[in-house]
């Protein structure tokens, strides 16, 4: 039976007993609206060695800009406890707002540089909700693993650095993307998408896999990677928030010509609602 918490102190209790025990605390954040990408995670932190693991459930306010949409954002507990309990999780912290943000709340953690391209160009309050809900969790849960989704590319390395550079006694994994059986990455926001959007929204999958293919046949052309992409999107997007090639570890946007490992990671609008997705050419295949 996973234990259900909503406050602190029963969290930080459990959690020390555990690690009294000998237990080694894997550690997935999440929002709800659970999927199997969620649960590959949970996969991930133990086969890296957990023995006790905790997921949070929290829609954390503060990672919301004005008008993007936290009010709508899918809130489905009880569906997400009967995931929980299938995939035998220890725990599940599903604080309210009030419990993580208190009255006189006025502290933050922000990384800078990693943080201002793609998703913090768009987003500029973005990640610095992330990683000070983040840092947290972390220091309330105490995990020696915690595990984020590729999915997500620019958070989990923005994450990384903050781990490092603030000596946060934990690993951080970086897990792949769970994708359905047509490449679409499985993300809580598909749910938003009718069946003739959703139909039209694997043009992203068709454009990754192209550039990822002209990759591996020996283009190393920006523009033309980039061309690629923007060419599969175009018809079936309503905008592109971003096509971008970057150092895969750091982030910083390619030259012309690409040395480095390189990510090419991709946000684009259709209706209200808003996907993204990468690819590490010539590292991952997309399904
Ligand atoms: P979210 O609930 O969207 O904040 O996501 C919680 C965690 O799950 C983040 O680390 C995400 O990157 C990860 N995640 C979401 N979708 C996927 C997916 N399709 N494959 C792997 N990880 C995912």
């Amino acid at each position: 039976m996973s234990e259900l918490l909503h406050e602190k102190p029963a969290l930080r209790a459990l959690c020390d007993a555990w690690r009294t025990q000998g237990h080694r605390i894997g550690f997935v954040p999440t929002m709800g609206a659970l999927h199997a990408g969620h649960m590959s995670l949970v996969d991930a932190a133990r086969e890296r060695g957990a023995t006790r693991v905790v997921m949070s459930i929290f829609v954390n306010p503060t990672q919301f800009g004005p008008h993007e949409d936290f009010a709508k954002y899918p809130r489905t507990l009880t569906q997400d406890l009967t995931l929980c309990e299938a995939k035998g999780l220890d725990l599940v912290y599903a604080p309210s707002v009030d419990t993580l943000y208190p009255a006189g709340f006025v502290s933050h953690v922000e990384v800078e540089q990693i943080t201002q391209q793609l998703e913090g160009a768009i987003r500029p309050t973005h990640f610095r909700g992330v990683t000070t809900v983040v840092a947290k969790l972390l220091n309330t849960v105490g995990p020696c693993i915690a595990a984020f989704g590729r999915k997500d590319y620019q958070q989990w390395r923005v994450i990384e650095r903050m781990a490092r550079d603030l000596d946060l006694p934990v690993e951080i994994l970086g897990c792949p993307i769970l994708r359905d059986s047509d490449g679409l990455a499985l993300s809580s926001r598909n749910r938003y998408l009718s069946d003739a959007q959703r139909q039209r929204a694997l043009a992203i999958v068709t454009g990754l896999r192209s550039a990822n293919a002209a990759y591996g046949a020996g283009e190393r052309q920006a523009s033309t990677l980039l061309g690629i992409v923007h060419a599969a999107l175009v018809k079936s997007f309503d905008s592109i928030d971003y096509v971008t090639l970057a150092d895969a570890e750091s982030l910083v946007p390619c030259q012309e010509r690409l040395r480095a490992p390189t990510v090419l990671l991709v946000a684009a609008r259709m209706g209200q609602t808003r996907l993204i997705d990468n690819v590490v050419l010539g590292e991952d295949t997309l399904a």
